[in-house]
């Protein structure tokens, strides 16, 4: 059914294929959540807010949460499921993740309508959506990033990880767009407030990622197809949108056409990632 629809669009309605639109409602230790279309299909990547603060970011973009026809979920941490229970419930939404996820996030969670299970490791399609969840190395109970491709565009996700993996590399190969974490400046991370403890789990290989191991990765996996970067999950007490730029930009030595930081009070604007 997936195949012919696409078959449909490609023989009658080509200009609609390979065009991925993405905003990220907002980013960061408070929430996290990414809103993702294609001509199709309507889905969210977490959802760290409650129901009505998803609901009214959605409008700031000109989309309505009754649009949605699911929620992914990366990991359990609270910053990416505070709002997803209710949320699904409320709307019928059919809630994707993995069974190590959907274990440890049963108490924020609760029952849910429809649960999908997918194997990281594994793609599955979603309407006219593949996607490959992966491994990512954080604190959490089998935390994933995200590829999603639709026809030949592909969109490559990885909010919480502790370091770049040789997996990562390989799955952030030929995205037309990258959302990673940047989430900290080591030096502002060390010199802050935090508790010892706190900075210690933060710059772990469990914890989250350095502008500079950020930009390491973007400089291994940039090329020419490259349409935009997002960077999300910054931190707002050890980091600086200067500080992310200059550490980026010297690592990539020249910006995409599309450079954003999100932040964590407001949604980035819909951007359009066109694979053709
Ligand atoms: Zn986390
Ligand atoms: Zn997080």
């Amino acid at each position: 059914m997936i195949i012919n629809k696409s078959n449909w669009l490609v023989i009658y309605k080509g200009e609609e294929t390979n065009i991925i639109r993405v905003s990220v409602l907002g980013s960061g230790s408070a929430g996290n959540s990414i809103y993702l279309e294609s001509s199709y299909t309507k889905i969210l990547i977490d959802a760290g807010f409650n129901g009505k603060e998803i609901a009214r970011r959605l409008r700031i973009i000109g989309r309505r949460i009754e649009e949605l026809d699911a929620l992914l979920i990366t990991h359990e941490h609270i910053d990416h499921t505070r709002g997803g229970g209710s949320l699904a419930r409320r709307y019928g939404i059919p809630v994707y993740l993995n069974p190590d996820t959907h274990r440890a996030a049963l108490a924020i969670l609760g029952e849910l309508p429809r649960v999908e299970y997918f194997n990281p490791g594994s793609s599955f399609p979603l309407q006219d959506l593949v996607i490959e969840p992966f491994y990512l190395p954080h604190d959490a109970s089998n935390p994933n990033g995200f590829n999603i491709y639709e026809g030949e565009t592909k969109v490559s996700i990885a909010l919480d990880l502790g370091y770049i993996t040789n997996l990562v590399r390989e799955r952030f190969q030929q995205a037309r767009l990258v959302i990673l974490e940047s989430n900290h400046d080591p030096e502002l991370l060390q010199l802050g407030p935090y508790p010892w403890s706190l900075k210690q789990r933060i710059s772990s290989k469990l914890g989250h990622l350095s502008n500079q191991l950020s930009g390491k990765l973007l400089a291994e996996v940039t090329h020419s197809g490259l349409e935009g970067i997002i960077l999300v999950h910054v931190s707002q007490i050890n980091n600086d949108p200067t500080l992310i730029r200059i550490a980026i930009e010297k690592s990539l030595r020249h910006s995409p056409p599309k450079l954003v930081i999100a932040c964590q009070d407001k949604p980035t604007q819909l951007l359009t990632i066109n694979g053709h």
